[in-house]
């Protein structure tokens, strides 16, 4: 019996919570999936198996996470229900001992999750496997998936091995690791051949590409620009010390990849970032996001913060907003501190109260908003590439410029996937967020 007539016939769901990565994961399974006879659940159907891929980046992930499960238990009675993500390979008892939940599988297993699906039944009468044996994680390969709309996500790399003192995702992804730079790019260069026009480059420590083969992500920004096609890249983040100048020079200069950039500064207290153990300071970070600036002064930035972090005294703050008001940056992308068992934060003695932390979180989330506001207006009267999406709402499409502003326009079907150039602030080109304010 071929894995078409084995699973023909059969319905599954995925419910994928978290990172860009998580979500090339899942479409990746779902399309081995498909090859193998399942078909994915339309709204209102009920599934045999549903796919839960959960995120432990925060406490809040977690509770998330078990939510779904629920969720997926509920609308999917008798399906059998796989729990994999970082949050499976965290604590894979707490989610084996959800109600409902079949099979938890670690983040080495997830890679192979079709083989798990062998036989389902009979494993379900005997228990086996409710917790497959985790495996050290060590398996990588190199997908590229398309998201609902028409960015893809090409997974270049998986895993840390920076240990960040606030961070689990170490132990949830494994050691730093990827595929050679040609066998990376033969994946992207078959997704663009399979009309791929935008690849978001995604991974852990995605700057950290290389670790594994000797090769460097600059190396592979090179050769992922001399290919020869219609196409537009992102790196979707970049640690600021793995953010050379050579690269940002090259960026600026090259054929295919976006000005913009995603930069994680999580603190701009030189006292903070020491306590976490990040490998830069603000002097440094500071440098790179003015050397951006002054090369491409349309660039795009967002910038990942954290509040709450223990030992982020109020003087910490205040130093940490101060410095990031300061910057040219375009965005933030605020979390909030959670403790997590097993990390070095813990053994700091000062810690913030909850109240204080979302306090923080919201100080930064206006500066935010004021940030983005002020880069779209410096960018009215400018021009840009807009790519189209695959998307419609309230009969209107959207799509994003090199610089990442979203624009709006009356839904054509012809327009899906098609590169249009654009004056930001003419008619429909005028960003929607801009709108409505
Ligand atoms: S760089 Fe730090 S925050 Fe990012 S995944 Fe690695 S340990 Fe976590």
């Amino acid at each position: 019996m071929t894995d078409m007539e084995r699973f023909a016939g059969k319905k599954v769901e995925f419910i994928t919570l978290g990172c860009k990565l998580n979500f090339a994961e899942s479409s990746s399974i779902g399309r081995t999936l498909a090859d193998a006879g399942f078909t994915r659940c339309k709204r209102g159907e009920r599934a045999d198996v549903v796919i839960v891929n959960t995120c432990s980046v925060t406490d809040v992930a977690d509770k998330k996470g078990r939510q779904a499960i629920h969720r997926a238990v509920r609308q999917h009675p008798g399906a059998y229900v796989v729990v994999t993500g970082c949050y499976a390979q965290l604590k894979p008892g707490e989610v084996a001992a959800i109600e409902g939940v079949d099979l938890v599988l670690g983040t080495n297993e997830k890679i192979n999750l079709p083989d798990f699906l062998n036989d389902v039944d009979r494993k379900r009468a005997s228990g086996e496997y409710r917790v497959s044996p985790f495996r050290e994680i060590r398996e990588f390969r190199p997908i590229c998936s398309a998201d609902d709309r028409t960015r893809h996500f090409l997974k270049v790399q998986d895993g840390c091995d920076y240990f960040c003192t606030y961070c689990t995702i170490p132990f949830a992804r494994g050691r730093s690791r990827n595929a050679t730079i040609a066998e990376t790019l033969a994946v992207a260069e078959k997704a663009i051949a399979d009309g791929a026009k935008e690849i978001v480059l995604t991974g852990v420590n995605t700057g950290d590409f290389g670790r594994s083969t000797g090769e460097t992500f600059f190396d592979l920004i090179r050769a992922l620009d001399s290919v020869e096609a219609e196409v537009r890249y992102r790196i979707s983040s970049i640690e600021p010390n793995l953010l050379t100048d050579a690269m940002i020079e090259f960026v600026a200069s090259s054929r295919h990849f976006a000005h913009h950039f995603h930069i994680p500064l999580q603190s701009g207290s030189d006292t903070v970032l020491s306590l976490m153990r990040r490998r830069y300071d603000t002097a440094l970070f500071a440098h790179k996001i003015h050397t951006v600036k002054a090369l491409m002064p349309d660039a795009f930035i967002g910038v990942d913060i954290m509040t709450g972090m223990r030992g982020e005294t109020p003087d910490c703050f205040e130093e940490s907003r101060a410095f990031i008001g300061g910057l040219p940056v375009s965005q933030l992308h605020v979390f909030t501190y959670s403790e997590r068992k097993g990390t070095k934060a813990l053994d700091i003695d000062y810690a913030v109260p909850m109240a204080e932390r979302r306090r923080r979180n919201e100080v930064l989330q206006r500066l935010s908003d004021s940030k983005l506001r002020e880069f779209y207006k410096s960018q009215i009267g400018t021009e840009g590439t807009v790519l189209w999406e695959d998307s419609r709402s309230g009969g209107m499409m959207h799509g994003f410029t090199g610089n990442y502003i979203r624009l709006e326009r009356k839904y054509d079907a012809r327009m899906v996937n098609i590169f249009e150039r654009v004056t930001i602030g003419d008619g429909d080109a005028t960003p929607s967020f801009l709108k409505n304010v």
